[in-house]
């Protein structure tokens, strides 16, 4: 028989709550947490994913789960499903990349996996599919139009980050911050709250990153890869993505085609901080960046400053995410991509 895990006392079970909330608050409740600890300790190969073209949230928290069923002797595949399968330039520096397999080499049905930061199927690109048909499938994530697709939810709208669950799910199985798992999961926490700047940043969010530079992580090498450098192209696209910003009444919005990328060589990766740019428009209550990716289609970023929920305009849009950052895949063109936001936008 497998031991249990949980039996480990030696160990925190799991971190420690800062942010004075009763324990009967929390949306997880302690039966589910249960349940994954007892799926985790049953089976020997655990198939993790995380959204396509993913971003610091989403292959921090799968790597830093896979370090500790590693380190508790399981067989781990972790990976997402993007037709070109790579890691973001700017996710490069993240420890735990020797553990990813490309789509292909998924299992097709995988006896237990667990899907990080995705509030669909759709969200898991080619390993919908093997998602579909794993026997058990435990969802771990904090969108709030996560209706829960899985055998198993562990889903808190409330978390900052899908990091916050992450980590809990670290100490739970027993497994203690190190500074390579430290990493992971500081990249989800930063990317998810702005640095630090967003509403979501409770005392709870500030704790958890404490005990997480207390490993040792050095917090400027870490920003300075997620967000203060790029290849030089970048900066002659993103002047001509500026050059064309519109404003239209509380709307700003720009787009990037792939003909703008091709003259610099620039990977749609890189493309992720225009949004940051264009959002701090002071006359604009919207943002939204149109960014056309390898295929065609267009990826549209959005962004609310609060009082419009643009989590539930893409929702309509056939999309998804938060009350402040949402987006969706539009295979219209740019007019016709904006026109159709417009009259969503106008019903909300
Ligand atoms: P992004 O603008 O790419 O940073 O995405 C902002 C948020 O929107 C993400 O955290 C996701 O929650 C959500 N999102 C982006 N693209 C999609 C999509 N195609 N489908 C569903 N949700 C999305
Ligand atoms: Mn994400
Ligand atoms: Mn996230």
């Amino acid at each position: 028989m497998t031991p249990d895990v949980r039996d480990r006392a030696d160990r925190p079970r799991r971190p420690p709550r800062a942010d004075g909330r009763p324990e009967e608050s929390c949306p997880i409740p302690e039966s589910a947490w249960d349940r994954a600890l007892r799926l985790i300790g049953q089976i020997d190969e655990v198939a993790l994913a995380c959204h396509v073209t993913p971003d610091g949230d989403a292959l921090g928290s799968m790597l830093a789960v896979a370090f500790v069923l590693r380190s508790m002797g399981k067989r781990v595949v972790a990976s997402f499903g993007d037709r070109h399968f790579a890691v973001p330039r700017l996710l490069r520096f993240l420890p735990g990349q020797e553990m990813l397999v490309p789509p292909e080499a998924y299992p097709a049905a995988p006896e237990l996996m667990i899907v990080f930061d995705s509030s669909t199927f759709e969200r898991l690109g080619l390993l919908g599919a093997n998602a579909a048909m794993a026997r058990e499938l435990i969802v771990v994530d904090h969108h709030p139009s996560n209706e829960g697709f899985g055998t198993l939810s562990l889903i808190d709208a409330t978390a900052a980050a899908t990091a916050v669950l992450a980590e809990q799910l670290v100490y739970r199985l027993g497994g203690r911050l190190d500074r390579d798992i430290a990493t992971c999961l500081y990249a989800g926490l930063v990317t998810d709250t702005g640095s630090f700047r967003y509403a979501s940043t409770t005392p709870a969010v500030h704790q958890m990153a404490a005990r997480l530079v207390a490993t040792g992580l050095h917090t400027d090498e870490i920003a300075r890869e997620l967000w203060d450098r790029s290849p030089f192209g970048y900066l002659k696209v993103l002047a001509r993505v500026l050059d064309r910003v519109t404003l239209e009444g509380g709307l700003v919005w720009t787009y990037v085609s792939r003909v703008d990328r091709a003259a610099y060589g620039l990977p749609y990766a890189e493309l992720e901080g225009i949004i940051d740019i264009v959002r701090r428009t002071d006359e604009a209550e919207v943002a939204v960046v149109l960014k056309e990716d390898d295929q065609g289609d267009w990826q549209v970023s959005t962004r609310s400053k609060g009082t419009v929920d643009v989590g539930a305009v893409c929702t309509a849009l056939g999309g998804g995410g938060h009350h402040n950052a949402a987006g969706y895949t539009s295979h219209d063109s740019v007019e016709e991509t904006m026109a159709k936001f417009r009259r969503e936008l106008g019903k909300a």
